[in-house]
């Protein structure tokens, strides 16, 4: 079982997914939080992340797609996830869907976030002042913005037209209303 979770910067996206990783026992991968991660250790991968994440640009493809490809075909991690934040590009999509046909697998399902833009910025600019992530300063995140509306709703199309069952959830209210939302959405998945 394969879902992916989409949605612009500052739609909940991180806790609706720790919520389906519980609730539908998937695996849940955010390459946000493994990028943060490699900064935080200051690895390689870190080191030429840092830069570009700050100032909310997107990572190089190739430079993602070998992390998670790396992480997808290691034994060890189960063959049920959900992906966070990956695919953001078609290019990233096209080799996803590469690497789970080698296996006979492919993405199962998509729930993707609406949420207004001007509750989004302000969402980010609070989260800002209680956590403090480098990425959301008001610069930051008009350029994340962008990049979703350009790059990542293109993802949306490309499994769209690829028939995947894409579930769009409203992502206004709290978090437990947008939680049943998505439980609905997926009823019959498991
Ligand atoms: P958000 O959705 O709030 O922007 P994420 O935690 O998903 O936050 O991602 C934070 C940053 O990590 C992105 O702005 C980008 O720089 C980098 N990143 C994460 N996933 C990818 C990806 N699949 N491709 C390129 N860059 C990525």
């Amino acid at each position: 079982m394969i879902g992916l979770i989409f949605g612009p910067p500052g739609s909940g996206k991180g806790t609706q997914a720790a919520h389906v990783e519980r609730e539908f026992k998937l695996s849940h991968l955010s390459t946000g939080d493994i990028l943060r991660a490699e900064v935080a250790r200051g690895t390689e991968t870190g080191k030429e992340a840092e830069r570009i994440m700050r100032a909310g640009d997107l990572v190089p493809d190739d430079l993602i797609i070998r992390i998670v490809q790396g992480i997808l075909r290691d034994p060890n991690v189960s063959s049920e996830v959900l992906l966070d934040g990956f695919p953001r590009t078609l290019e990233q999509a096209k080799a996803l869907d590469r690497m789970l046909a080698q296996e006979g697998h492919k993405v199962d399902f998509v729930i993707a976030f609406k949420v207004p833009e001007d509750v989004l910025i302000e969402r980010l600019l609070h989260r800002a002042k209680v956590e403090g992530r480098a990425d959301d300063t008001r610069e930051a995140i008009t350029e994340r913005m962008h990049e979703y509306r350009h790059l990542t709703e293109k993802v949306l199309e490309h499994y769209r037209a690829a028939g995947v069952k894409l579930h769009e959830i409203d992502g206004l209210g709290a978090v437990d209303e947008v939680f049943e939302r998505i439980q609905s959405a997926l009823k019959g998945v498991r």
